[in-house]
């Protein structure tokens, strides 16, 4: 399950790592592109400033001639006269020759050629009428006029430049400057650049793409045709539509096109002057290229971090493995120490199991022996007295001292009743006691008959007696008799733990509790071994000399107290002696 949590954890770490690694990927080509674009357009526009210059001036630097041609007074005779031809023929080829310009020419009020710098060429302009010609229509009206157009004669494309000869405001005619604008357009293809020029249909008059120069940029309508076709200006060409797709404008005279499968930038800037459009159209590719470069470095930098991530963790993974591996070893290792160890302990075990069992036998029969021991010596002494007095009760029958028979008898009777309180004291443990009916007892008259019973003690060792007991009696609900019994034991014991002590004082203290009363005998004798604490309440246990104790008197006690619903401990006290205390449950009255 955990295992199934961390593969779907991994799965959407992945595909949030991959989401994000496209979406930066994704990103970062498109700023590459858009600033390779901007690049380019930039470029291009530089470029464009930099063509419309040299287009401006290449144009400007022959504005001049037919101002000044105009003004030549031979060429007004000439147009007023038709004289002067040959001179001004002259002038006008030297001029030509002198200024660089294409051709120089004059043109009559109806737009007859009369001079012309070509004269001597084969396809001299003399002797042609240019009148239907937009220069010479806008001279006449206009003074001046500009336009482009493939000659009509020569077939060489020319920018056109007139302007009108007037005589006291009469229109003599017009003195024409064409000038060649090829050079112009070979410097722009040499520079590798498509630079196109439109007029103001669109036409593209100036190419540095041979393909594309006399394409249009939109379909030529009809009326734009039959204008074209009147003024020649493009002589036989066909002005067919450019195929270019617009995929993308950007902005004004910015735009992406796509031609013959490529895409383009294509800029366009007007030539307000002119009339015209000057356009500089660059390939995409390099843009392309380069957001496709950004675009594979990407790509291939995801895949590496992928795989180096991967790679990590798999390595990570196998780390762990092996860890586990070797803590699995570890485990191992220990389970079977523990297993040995476990089978020491209990082999161990067992024969301390054993070694015990041997020993609560060795006990037993030593605790047997004892008791043994003990019986013997108490009940051979009454046995020899009785058997001592019986013999003397015979002889003092025969003497017939009945008297002291009965006094015999007396003796008799008292011995066997003293061994018959011996073995009754046996019998406590060889059946269960049968549990005699409860009876209001005095707790006071309990402890006078254990006084009474034990006061020869007293006096016999000098041991002096302190009671402290409730004047009100105290009830308890038991036996009278063993509740002395007890009393009598616990009282028997501190006289002979006192016997040898210099200080020889016995503390009785009772106190009604609430519940219970509290009898605690305090004695100045030899106190408790600290070993034998354990012992002290079981049968047979005893530090007396045989024939001095039979070990029964605490374990007897403690029979009855708890027989009783009480408790009873004794312990030792730091300043030498003993103490036992008994509790025992109290009848409120
Ligand atoms: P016994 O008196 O026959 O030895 P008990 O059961 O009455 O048997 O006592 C067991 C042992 O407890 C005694 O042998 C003695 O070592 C110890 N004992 C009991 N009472 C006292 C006491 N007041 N002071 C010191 N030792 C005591």
């Amino acid at each position: 399950m955990k295992k199934l949590f961390r593969n779907i954890s991994l799965f959407w770490v992945l595909i949030i790592s991959l989401l994000l690694a496209t979406t930066l990927v994704w990103q970062a080509t498109r700023w590459a592109y858009t600033d390779a674009l901007n690049t380019l357009i930039k470029v291009g526009g530089e470029r464009m400033t930099l063509y419309s210059g040299t287009l401006h001036e290449a144009l400007s630097r022959y504005a001049y001639l037919p101002y000044v041609l105009s003004q030549n007074i031979d060429i007004k005779i000439l147009l007023k006269s038709s004289f002067n031809a040959d001179l001004v023929n002259d002038y006008l080829q030297s001029l030509n020759a002198e200024a660089g310009s294409d051709t120089l020419y004059v043109m009559s009020a109806v737009g007859d050629t009369l001079a012309a710098s070509n004269w001597q060429d084969p396809q001299t302009y003399i002797g042609h009428n240019y009148g239907f010609r937009p220069y010479f229509t806008d001279a006449k009206s206009k003074l001046k006029g500009r336009f482009f157009a493939i000659g009509a004669t020569t077939g060489k494309p020319g920018y056109f430049m007139s302007h009108s000869v007037c005589d006291n405001g009469q229109f003599l005619g017009a003195t024409i400057a064409k000038v060649d604008l090829t050079p112009l357009q070979d410097d722009w293809h040499k520079g590798g650049e498509t630079v196109l020029v439109s007029d103001a249909n669109g036409v593209l008059f100036l190419s540095s793409r041979e393909d594309w120069k006399y394409r249009t940029l939109t379909q030529l309508s009809e009326n734009q045709r039959t204008m074209i076709l009147a003024g020649r200006q493009y002589g036989a060409q066909a002005l067919e539509l450019l195929p270019l797709e617009t995929v993308e404008v950007l902005a004004e005279g910015q735009k992406i096109v796509r031609f013959d499968k490529a895409l383009y930038l294509f800029l366009s800037r007007p030539q307000e002057d002119l009339g015209w459009q000057l356009h500089h159209v660059a390939p995409l590719a390099p843009v392309q290229e380069r957001s496709q470069a950004v675009m594979i470095i990407g790509i291939v930098l995801t895949l590496l971090l992928l795989a180096l991530s991967l790679y990590g963790r798999e390595r990570r993974q196998k780390q762990i493995s092996r860890r586990k591996a070797h803590q699995a070893e570890a485990i191992q290792a220990m389970n079977l120490r523990l297993q040995a160890e476990i089978a020491e302990r209990n082999r161990t075990e067992s024969v301390l199991h054993e070694t015990q069992k041997e020993l609560v036998q060795a006990g037993k029969l030593a605790a047997l022996g004892h008791m043994a021991a003990g019986i013997v010596h108490e009940l051979n002494q009454p046995i020899t007295a009785i058997r001592t007095q019986a013999a003397s009760g015979h002889l003092l029958l025969d003497r017939g001292e009945t008297g002291k028979v009965r006094e015999t008898f007396s003796a008799i009777t008292r011995m066997t009743e003293h061994m018959a309180s011996i073995t009754a004291q046996l019998k406590t443990f060889a059946h269960k006691i049968p549990p005699k009916r409860k009876e209001r007892v005095v707790l006071q008259d309990c402890l006078d008959g254990a006084l009474n019973m034990t006061a020869s003690m007293f006096s016999d060792f000098g041991i002096s007696l302190q009671t402290e007991v409730p004047a009100a009696p105290v009830v308890l609900s038991g036996d009278q008799v063993r509740i002395k019994q007890v009393l009598v034991n616990l009282i028997r014991n501190a006289v002979d733990a006192m016997k040898n002590s210099e200080k020889k004082v016995l503390q009785i203290k009772v106190t009604a509790l609430p519940q219970d009363v509290e009898i605690v005998i305090i004695d100045s004798g030899i106190g408790i071994d600290e070993h034998n604490m354990g012992e002290l309440f079981t049968p047979f246990f005893t530090t007396k000399d045989v024939g001095e104790g039979l070990g029964l008197g605490l374990s007897i006690s403690y029979r009855i107290i708890t027989d009783l619903d009480g408790s009873i401990k004794g312990k030792s006290l730091d300043d030498g002696g003993a103490c036992f205390t008994i509790k025992l449950p109290r009848i409120q009255k």
